[in-house]
């Protein structure tokens, strides 16, 4: 039995799909006009996690991710540049070429965080004759009005509009963060269609009834999620600054077209934090996983980090924390190649097997608890009553749903730094200067690394007692 923390009711509840065995979930893609950073990235691993314990439960996943490539203004309030126009002026590129190569770049930072692709991806330029058929039948339907501007969306006429933020409704008044664009009848309407500007030629551009234009991102999720998965669906998800903008405008279109609510279960990822506050791909503090593989970091240790908190809970990133996971991720590695060589000294005990199982379901079956169920491998894999080839058998099992590729060893690579003290202190060695030979070694395992001098030459390991 599975339990989900649904936004909606503010509620963890029991999991229950609209058809047997079956699930269909979409998550809200990225906006493809930079690199995705670490936050975005921890939001991916969040679905993913999902998608694997639905999996483990035998159920057969429909996930949608969609590609953002038109329509996401730089404010929330339906002002400012599209981000894709204003990538494309940055880098002196078409928009389209702009998000052919960070959808390319995305679709590379999934597969090194090892997050399944999903069954479909769908791109928002493809959709733009569906999202004008929705804007019309919410224009027959009375929903809309036509200003200056472009088709709006009048969330006056939606009952319980803001059902989604609940306690944490938030006082939307013109300020800093809320442009009031003018004949915008209430502050939290929205755009539908936004009309290309007189005397402006747009790089993304469509005829329309209303004139040449493109879609309000709100309306490019509901054209492809219905498209694809029908409503309502099973889960949405999404990060938490989706709550009060993005997917309540998604829950008020779905509730005029169909008086239905979109998808039956919301789920939202927390922030990932650095120092400085915030990582957003528009403050400029971000770091993105090429960042990490520069400094010689396996991108699955970024992964590990994400497992150690619950997905609700704020995480904040530090290159401490990085490498301690990567040291986490390497020492489980290490004893799983271990228990598969070990002979086994124990005796099988399949009573203790099943506990575990049963324990580490129930963590992840607890609205994914990662964090419990990692402690759990830790105390598994010092349990002296259970034999090497259970402990083996137990953590591959656990790793379909932790997706840490613990069964396959990777030669670690060592850091650039370190090799060159290394070779630094052969230097010495050839000639004879001991006592400089032995502050390189003291530095080098300061810095997480052991020397074994050899008569083929040193060979570095990483320390994993530091
Ligand atoms: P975007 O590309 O900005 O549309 O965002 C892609 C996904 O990342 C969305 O689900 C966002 O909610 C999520 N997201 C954005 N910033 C962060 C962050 N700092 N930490 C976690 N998730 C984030
Ligand atoms: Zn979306």
């Amino acid at each position: 039995m599975i339990k989900l923390y649904n936004t909606l009711s503010r509620k963890k509840e029991t999991f229950k799909p609209i058809k047997k065995n079956k699930v269909s979930l979409y998550a809200c893609g990225p906006t493809v006009y930079w690199y995705a950073h670490l936050g975005n990235l921890r939001t991916y691993i969040f679905e993913d996690v999902l998608r694997r314990v639905l999996e483990y439960n035998k159920y057969k996943v429909n996930h949608v991710i969609n590609i953002t490539d038109v329509g996401h203004l730089t404010s929330d309030s339906d002002t400012g540049e599209d981000k894709m126009e204003k990538g494309a002026r940055r880098e002196n590129k078409t928009a389209w070429q702009v998000a052919q190569y960070y959808t390319k770049a995305f679709k590379k930072d999934l597969k090194n965080l090892n997050i399944k692709s999903p069954s479909s991806w769908t791109k928002a330029t493809d959709y733009i004759n569906q999202q004008i058929k929705l804007i019309s039948k919410l224009e027959k339907k009375q929903f809309t009005y036509l200003i200056k501007d472009g088709v709006y969306f009048d969330t006056s006429k939606i009952k319980n509009y803001g059902q989604l933020w609940g306690s944490k409704k938030v006082n939307l008044k013109p300020g800093a963060r809320i442009e009031m664009i003018s004949g915008k009848k209430n502050l939290t309407d929205f755009a539908l269609w936004k009309l290309s500007p007189a005397n402006q030629k747009r790089q993304m551009e469509w005829p329309s009834p209303w004139g040449k234009g493109f879609p309000g991102w709100h309306t490019e999720c509901v054209a492809m999620a219905i498209e694809k998965l029908g409503i309502p669906f099973d889960i949405h998800c999404g990060g938490i600054d989706h709550i009060q903008i993005h997917h309540t405008n998604e829950i008020a279109q779905s509730k005029a077209l169909f008086n239905k609510i979109l998808s039956n279960y919301w789920l939202h990822g927390e922030f990932l934090n650095i120092k400085k506050g915030k990582m957003a791909k528009s403050s400029g503090k971000t770091i993105i996983l090429a960042n990490l593989i520069e400094k010689n970091f396996d991108p699955l240790s970024f992964r590990y980090l994400c497992l150690t908190a619950h997905y609700r809970s704020l995480l904040s990133f530090s290159w401490q924390s990085l490498s301690s996971s990567q040291k986490c991720l390497y020492f489980l590695k290490e004893k799983m190649a271990s228990f598969k060589k070990e002979k086994d000294n124990n005796k099988k005990n399949i009573k203790k097997e099943k506990d575990y199982l049963k324990k580490f379901k129930e963590f992840i079956e607890n609205d994914l608890d990662t964090a419990q169920a990692l402690a759990l491998s830790w105390k598994m894999i010092k349990d002296k009553q259970l034999s090497s080839k259970q402990k083996y058998y137990l953590l591959a099992e656990f790793d379909k749903v932790f997706g840490l590729d613990l069964t396959k060893q990777k030669k670690e690579k060592c850091p650039f730094e370190i090799n060159c003290l290394v070779k630094e202190r052969e230097k010495y060695r050839k000639n004879k200067q001991w006592q400089k030979a032995d502050q390189l070694r003291k530095k080098i395992e300061k810095k997480g690394y052991l020397v074994e001098d050899t008569e083929q030459g040193s060979k570095i390991k990483r320390n994993m007692l530091n």
